[in-house]
């Protein structure tokens, strides 16, 4: 049995939207150490100066450029200048979001369309500008995260349930559009991985209720994601196009 390893990105470029905290540093950190060369992508450059230092000084390679994915021209330059800087792209994470808790009928429609111009819109924006790229090449792999919440409700997320819904059935017709030009997609679909996103509600009595809810009966950590971005991201999951895969402690099925 050969010792190669079925996850070496080397020589690939990587873009990762909302690099700068949270999942998607986590992200940009596990490319960078299978060897791919990582555009850090975010509206929060300060933030990404020093993950950059941190790749490099890992030994990776890492640009950082500054992205705010609700800016359809901003999205044309940072990839224009990730390929520049780094060479063409073969994967985009896509997985800059935000969330924002009220309830359906106090909804402030400017919160409502901060929700859907990030999660949605931007990420449609990010993904049309890579794909183009990728499939005037013949191969790319991009990574849309969803969420669990794209899946089944939450009361009080409406607008984020709404747009990740919507970002589930973007990552298959963009899967069936694309899949002849050999650009796969393929989504991630986390359950609570505790982040900045949520961790002030899991310091909660409501949060632990929930917490509780969840069949493994705790939250997930960034790295328990590893194993399936490297497999969407390499060449492991050749063959895959259109599928999301779950990390949810058992969440959907409870
Ligand atoms: P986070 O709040 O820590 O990070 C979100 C990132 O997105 C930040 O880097 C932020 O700067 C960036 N961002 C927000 N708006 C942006 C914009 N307009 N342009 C560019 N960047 C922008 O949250 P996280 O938990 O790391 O979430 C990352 C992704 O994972 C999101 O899409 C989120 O919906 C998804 N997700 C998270 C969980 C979880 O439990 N943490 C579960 C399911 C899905």
């Amino acid at each position: 049995m050969s010792e190669r390893d079925i996850f070496d990105l080397t020589g690939r470029t990587a873009l990762v939207t909302g690099a700068s905290q949270g999942l998607g540093e986590r992200f940009a950190q596990v490319l960078a150490g299978r060897g791919a060369a990582v555009c850090l992508a975010a509206r929060q450059t300060d933030k990404l100066a020093k993950l950059q230092k941190k790749i490099e000084k890992a030994g990776g390679r890492a640009h950082a450029v500054s992205l705010d994915v609700t800016d359809p021209e901003a999205v044309e330059r940072s990839v224009r200048q990730a390929e520049e800087a780094l060479g063409p792209l073969d994967i985009l994470v896509n997985n800059a979001g935000v969330a924002v808790t009220q309830s359906f009928t106090e909804l402030a429609i400017d919160e409502w369309d901060k929700v859907l111009d990030t999660n949605l819109r931007g990420a449609f924006v990010v993904a049309q500008a890579a794909a183009k790229h990728m499939a005037q090449r013949g191969s790319g792999s991009i990574i849309n995260i969803e969420s669990v919440l794209g899946y089944t409700t939450m009361k009080g997320l409406s607008a984020y349930c709404a747009s990740k819904g919507g970002l589930s059935q973007l990552t298959r017709v963009m899967a069936a559009e694309l899949a002849r030009a050999g650009v796969r997609v393929n989504g991630i679909a986390p359950g609570y991985i505790e982040t900045d996103i949520n961790r002030a509600f899991f310091a909660t009595d409501a949060g632990e209720k929930l917490r509780k809810s969840i069949p493994m009966r705790r939250t997930g950590a960034p790295s328990e994601l590893d194993g399936v971005l490297l497999l969407l991201a390499s060449d492991a999951s050749a063959y895959m196009t259109g599928s999301t895969i779950t990390v949810d402690g058992g969440f959907l099925v409870r």
